[in-house]
């Protein structure tokens, strides 16, 4: 088994709802900036803040967000919610965070195909390349440090059994170095186990889990069909931020009144 990462600054134990294990994973360290070194985005100069990763789920969607994105967009992610690994390294691979954030929005696709029955978009999601074969063997992104896992599907077989196959080995090979952890939670002898995770990486995954599990929280904006978490029923755009109206919900406004003056 890998070496475990040392852990950043303090713990905090986050309670979870109570029919579920305690999970935790630590407070994360935020930088007041971040930059490209090499093939490395490093933090630069002092820590700022610090968060726990388990306490909000968006940071799985601002993640799913990324894919292929700019050297710019993986600088404004690290200045909000950190890097996702790198405590003793000289910072997380660019590459490597491209490739998870591209995984994570795979799982995302394939969850929500299963979640509507939409056996198109998980065709579209694992047809990947075209080839003669109609076997697929999918490289699985884990830590840095670790090797690539994979999966292999057929896409000759029935597709939501292919998509089940696939989410499952994406966010459970993330995930598996989750441990129970004997907390003292109270005076006299009052103990809890908790679960730990090590890194950011795998509270983002453990996030798109409970998004299965729980079947909710995940919603996608009607307008840049990009994910968000729903915080109140029927949001269909990206959520506003505090002093401004969502700027896809007033896109598709925008839209919606030229296209009637056009009629
Ligand atoms: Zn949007």
């Amino acid at each position: 088994m890998r070496d475990k990462p040392t852990q950043p600054v303090l713990k905090l134990f986050v309670r979870a709802a109570s029919d579920e294990p305690e999970i935790t994973a630590g407070l994360r360290p935020r930088y007041s900036r971040y930059e490209a070194r090499g093939y490395y985005l490093c933090p630069v100069g002092e820590a700022i803040g610090a968060y726990d990763p388990v306490e909000n789920p968006q940071v799985a969607t601002d993640f799913a967000r990324l894919g292929n994105g700019s050297l710019d967009d993986l600088v404004l992610f690290a200045e909000r919610w950190g890097l996702l690994e790198a405590y003793d390294k000289p910072g997380d691979k660019v590459s490597w965070l491209r490739d998870h954030a591209t995984q994570v929005k795979l799982a995302l696709d394939l969850l929500s195909g299963l979640h509507d029955e939409d056996v198109r978009r998980v065709t579209d999601a694992l047809s990947g390349p075209v080839s003669s074969d109609t076997r697929r063997h999918l490289p699985i992104v884990l830590g840095q440090d670790e090797e690539l896992d994979g999966c292999v599907y057929d896409l000759s077989s029935d597709p939501m059994r292919n998509a089940d196959l696939v989410f499952e080995s994406i966010v459970g090979a993330n995930i598996r170095h989750l441990h129970p952890e004997l907390v003292r939670v109270g005076p006299g002898a009052k103990f809890e186990v908790h679960h730990h995770f090590d890194t950011t990486r795998e509270a983002i995954y453990w996030h798109v889990a409970q998004f299965a599990v729980r079947r909710g929280g995940l919603a996608r904006c009607e307008w840049c069909r990009r994910y968000f978490v729903m915080t109140h029923g029927n949001q269909r755009y990206c959520p506003s931020d505090e002093y401004s109206e969502s700027p896809c919900a007033l896109q598709a406004r925008q839209a919606r009144f030229r296209s009637k003056r056009h009629e």
